[in-house]
């Protein structure tokens, strides 16, 4: 069983069709895929109606939310009632500020001397989720920067780069909360990727642990093997499962679809704790 717990689509910073991505999985030998947009759901209904013989979609989102140290973050929820008021109206909220907030960046990159347009982000980003990559493929088109990662450094879109803007984002606590009221399973994406800027503390994850968090994702491309040694202990220590997943977000990224997989035991007991919504399967 090869299993992918975290791609992204056009419903917010991926470059494939919600229908491509479950394609995609498939032809890359994938049995299990979960569709992890940034704070939307939009993406889940295209996916479940594409879904290729043999492959399992596990229907889910990536929340942007904030530790109580101020560290902005990434909580994954699976199989949760998108329809559950208090979650929905969060998700929404995020979604919202993300309009706010990415025009603003956009004004900072003009003030910055980048020829972009807010009008082209909201065409790169259509029904998308809006955020910094749609606003990183603007300054590519417009000749700033080399590639999409080129755009997140400290000169334009890195967290407190020149052109950053915050986004609002729910507490940590929170959105494990809301993901489990809304009958989901939570695990923490990429908890060690340095390279985003600071990381959380180990109290902070047993923190989330006491609120609820069910899992770590510790094989991620941001970890390095002492990273995910590290990780493995701490899920050991707090009764977490492991995850291995790619963040697949189609060209915008380098990584390929199933470049990391989780372990069988590990998505049973993600499947088993959920009751939002069920497996999909064609
Ligand atoms: P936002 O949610 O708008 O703050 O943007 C964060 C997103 O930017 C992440 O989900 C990644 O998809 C992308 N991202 C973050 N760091 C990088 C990087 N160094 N290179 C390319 N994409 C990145
Ligand atoms: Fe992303
Ligand atoms: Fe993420
Ligand atoms: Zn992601």
């Amino acid at each position: 069983m090869r299993i992918d717990l975290h791609t992204h689509s056009t419903a917010s910073d991926g470059t494939e069709s919600p229908a491509a991505v479950m394609r995609h999985a498939r032809e890359a030998g994938l049995d299990v895929v979960a569709l992890t947009d940034h704070d939307t759901t939009g993406g889940w209904d295209e996916a479940a109606a594409a879904l290729p013989d043999g492959l399992t979609l596990v229907r889910g989102a990536e929340i942007s939310a904030i530790d109580g140290d101020g560290i902005s973050l990434h909580m994954l929820g699976y199989l949760f009632d998108p329809d559950e008021p208090e979650f929905a109206r969060a998700r929404e909220l995020v979604r919202t500020d993300r309009v706010r907030r990415a025009r603003a960046m956009v004004d900072r990159c003009v003030e910055l001397g980048a020829p972009i347009t807010w009008e082209r982000v909201v065409e790169i980003a259509g029904d998308g989720a809006v955020g910094r990559p749609h606003v990183a493929t603007a300054l590519v088109e417009a000749g700033v920067v080399a590639d999409v990662s080129g755009a997140f450094t400290p000169e334009w879109l890195k967290d407190g780069g020149r052109a950053f803007v915050d986004k609002y984002e729910i507490s940590a606590a929170d959105a494990v909360r809301m993901i489990r009221a809304a009958g989901g399973v939570a695990v923490f994406a990429h908890p060690g990727a340095t390279k985003r800027g600071r990381t959380v503390s180990d109290a902070s994850i047993a923190g989330l642990a006491e609120a609820g968090l069910s899992g770590l994702e510790v094989d991620h491309l941001d970890h390095d093997d002492a990273m995910r040694a590290h990780l493995r202990g701490l899920a050991a220590e707090f009764d977490l499962v492991t995850t291995g997943s790619s963040d697949y977000h189609g060209s915008r990224k380098t990584v390929e679809i199933g470049r990391f997989t989780t372990d069988p035991e590990a998505f049973e007991a993600i499947a088993d704790r959920a009751h939002g919504v069920p497996l999909l399967r064609p």
